[in-house]
């Protein structure tokens, strides 16, 4: 199967236009970027293979889209957590809870099994591997295309990063295309910059390849709760109308409007979806902060 291009959006926040790619609406089963990701399982067929063995985070929006693939392949689903919390485990909800009914089959504080046959496909954690280059490929070409057709010549796009594994090969398609292509600006949201550049270097050796990061000075932690993301994923909700996720996005937007260098060509914020995920830290942030 194939993904229709997703919409670009012109939208307005704290009185600056801005582009949005809505990654978050290429299919309703799978989580944004991680469509991307996977499309080239999507595309191709494997007959030898029968399971998908991977590991994470209870809540990841990999793990999410990747009981959806299985489920259409008609694949069995392992994957590994460290463990899972006991609210989650009485409460299941959000990526956990859609995942189990997709029919994933959890193993908790066990490493994963390095496969030895040819019938397993193991994806790393958040899908960081080289087949993701291919659907990320479509999407800059679709940005390509847009631009086009709307006259762009010059434009800035911005994606906050976990893996990396996104912004990485987008920058490194655009690079590729040459004459005046699109600059990929990005922020680390896992770990810090130096943890972003290792994960650049393990999918891309060449660094004129990688995109450019861009950090706030304060430290960040990966899924605790700020007051200052809670505020801001409020407030574009309610200038844009559009719902972000909770984990990236918020931090993101952050980075990105303290970067007016970056805003002052026409810029493209990528939407990467994970709205599912919000199950779990709206009610987070509500029970904190409201
Ligand atoms: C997975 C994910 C990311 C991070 O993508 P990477 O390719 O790992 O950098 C960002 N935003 C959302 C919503 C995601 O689900």
């Amino acid at each position: 199967m194939t993904f229709d291009s997703s919409p670009v959006q012109s939208i307005v926040f704290d009185n600056r236009q801005i582009f949005l790619k809505r990654d978050d609406l290429l299919h309703p089963d799978f989580s944004g970027n991680k469509a991307r990701k996977l499309h080239y399982f999507l595309q191709n067929d494997f007959p030898n293979i029968h399971k998908i063995v991977s590991y994470g985070s209870a809540q990841s929006n990999a793990m999410y889209s990747l009981s959806v693939l299985a489920k259409m392949k008609g694949w069995e689903f392992e994957y590994y957590v460290d463990h899972v919390a006991e609210y989650l485990k009485e409460n299941p909800h959000g990526n956990y809870e859609g995942a189990l009914k997709n029919g994933m089959k959890i193993h908790v504080g066990r490493v994963p099994p390095i496969p030895t046959n040819k019938n397993i496909l193991l994806i790393e954690e958040g899908g960081r591997q080289k087949e993701a280059e291919y659907g990320i490929r479509l999407l800059a070409q679709e940005i390509v295309d847009w631009q086009k057709e709307n006259n762009i010549d010059e434009l800035n796009i911005f994606l906050p990063s976990g893996t990396g594994t996104t912004a990485l090969f987008l920058s490194k398609t655009f690079i590729g295309i040459g004459g005046t292509r699109p600059t990929v600006y990005t922020c680390p949201c896992v770990g810090d910059e130096s943890y972003l550049k290792k994960q650049f270097l393990e999918l891309e050796s060449d660094e004129k390849f990688h995109p450019t990061v861009l950090t706030l000075e304060k430290k960040h932690h990966f899924g605790k709760l700020y007051k200052e993301n809670y505020k801001i994923w409020l407030k574009l909700q309610q200038q844009t109308g559009v719902e972000f996720d909770l984990l990236y996005d918020p931090l993101g937007w952050r980075v990105l409007l303290a970067h007016p260098e970056v805003l002052s060509k026409p810029i493209l914020y990528i939407h990467q979806g994970g709205v599912l995920g919000n199950e779990s830290m709206l009610p987070r942030y509500q029970r904190k902060y409201d």
